[in-house]
This record gives C-alpha cells, structure tokens and sequence, in this order.
C-alpha cells in the first residue's frame, strides 16, 4: 500500500536503483528513505485513488522480476550513507511504494537486513515503518516480522478505508475479503501497538464517503479496540497527487475534521490526525 511516491520511481530509474528512494514526506514530516520492494507494481488491491502508473498495463508484461535482497540492502546502504553527515537525517525508513509489501515471500529476512543495515549506518534511532494494505499480515511470516519490527524500533501502519463491505469493494477493488483485512488488522494490533492509515476522498461514481459509512468505520476501529488491539494513531488522509484514474477529487480540511473528531469519539485516547 501506499503512501504513493510514483514520481520517485523515475528518480530511482534516473540513478540507476531500483529499490530505495528518498522523498520528502507530508507522512514524516520530513526526509524518508522509501523502499519499494516492486518496480513491476503489482499489488493485490486496485483503489480507486491509487497514483501508481498504471499497473494494468504494466501487468501484461511478463512475471515479477525477482527481488534480490542483496541489492536492496546495496542500495540501502549507498542512500544511507550519502544522508549521514548531512543536514537532515531522515525521519524514517519505509517499505512503501508500488505495491504490497506484506505478499512478499521473504519479507521477514529481508527486514532484518534493513534494520541491520540501518544500525550499521549509525541510525539505530530512525524508525523502519511497514505501510500496508494489510491483506498479508495474516501470514506466520509476517507475524514474525511483527515481532522483529516492535523489538527493533519498527512499526506497521495499516489501511482501513472503508467500514462496511460494499464501500471498501467500490474503493479498494480487491477479491480479498474486508472481513480478513479487518482480522489481520486486529491480530496485528493485539499483538503490537499499530497506526491506521485512512484514505477518503470524493468520487465522481460514488460520491464522499456518507455519515453512515463514517460510523462503520468508526465503528471498525472502536472494535479492533474492544477486541484487544492496541492503537498507536489513526491518520486520516485525501488524495493530494494526481490519481490513475479521473474523478477522485479531495476532501476539504473540514470534511477530514469530521471524519477525525467522528473517531476520536469513539477512541478517547488515540491520537487521530489529519492530513489535508
Ligand atoms: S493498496 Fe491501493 S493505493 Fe496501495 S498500491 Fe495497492 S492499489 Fe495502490
């Protein structure tokens, strides 16, 4: 999932990486080193609001190309190194990108080399976040890599756009049930304290998201709380680059608002911020 930074996947073709980017992030608030574990861009949601270049026509080439931990972790340490001694350390280090994340078979190993690699630059402070559709956190694997991130200063931040099962098909456009993405939300949170990420926009198709809408999806999170999960923030956010697809218009500030104070209602304690 996404926090979409497409137009650095050109950056990255520009200077030859593949993987690792920077970027300066409304999300951090400053310099973030991105990882993008799929320049084909593939992933297993199709959203509506989604910035990536056009994944459907990239999906008739031919299969994946194999991702090589050995050049993530090069490229990792090339990036992190050119950033140490400047004048902004980075505000965290993120697998984000084109795709999902969490479907990666080997994700797991993987992490541990980021956080080794990051350790090594002398950058243990900085924060490595997983941002996720959430679809793959079910896996044992990703369990696992759960466990790794609280251990070594990570943290997952998961999507939640939708609080009923028609809303998040006409956003989302996945085959995967909105009843595994809420489970895996609430397994992952019981297990370790996560941020929500929340996309709302206004569609041409199917216009804002309606009150009732708002209130499953408060309603959503208020249950992931009842069920034991533990809420580190909830973000709630709109559209502000340009989308694949025509008519997916932005909500105001006010509108965000809304929707903010509608979850803080419900979640007393949990920071819920916007980001207009
Ligand atoms: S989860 Fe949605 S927004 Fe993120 S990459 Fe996949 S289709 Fe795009």
């Amino acid at each position: 999932m996404s926090e979409k930074r497409v137009t650095h996947r050109h950056d990255r073709a520009a200077i030859g990486r593949r993987f690792v980017y920077v970027v300066r992030s409304r999300r951090s608030g400053g310099l973030s080193v991105g990882i993008n574990l799929d320049p084909q861009q593939t992933c297993n949601f199709d959203c509506v609001y989604c910035e990536v270049i056009d994944r459907r026509a990239i999906a008739r080439h031919v299969g994946r190309p194999p991702i090589l931990a050995t050049e993530v972790v090069t490229e990792l340490s090339t990036v992190l190194a050119s950033l140490r001694g400047g004048t902004e350390t980075p505000r965290d280090i993120a697998f984000a990108g084109d795709g999902e994340p969490s479907t990666f078979a080997g994700f797991l190993l993987l992490a541990r080399d980021v956080f080794d690699t990051r350790d090594t630059a002398g950058l243990s402070g900085v924060p490595v976040i997983l941002i996720t559709n959430g679809s793959g956190l079910g896996r044992t694997e990703m369990r696992e890599a759960h466990d790794l991130f609280a251990a070594r200063g990570g943290f997952f931040w998961i999507k939640l756009d939708a609080g009923t099962e028609p809303f998040y098909r006409a956003v989302c456009r996945t085959s995967v049930p909105f009843g595994r993405v809420v489970a895996n939300l609430t397994d992952a949170a019981r297990r370790h304290p996560v941020v929500v990420q929340s996309m709302f926009f206004r569609s041409d198709a199917f216009g804002a998201p309606s009150a009732a809408e708002v209130e499953a999806w408060t309603d959503r999170l208020a249950g992931v709380v009842r069920d034991g999960g533990s809420l580190a923030a909830v973000h709630v956010y709109t559209v502000a680059r340009e989308t694949m697809e025509t008519g997916v218009h932005p909500l105001s500030a006010n509108a965000l608002e809304a929707i903010a104070r509608a979850a803080r209602q419900v979640l007393h304690d949990v920071p819920v911020e916007i980001y207009p």
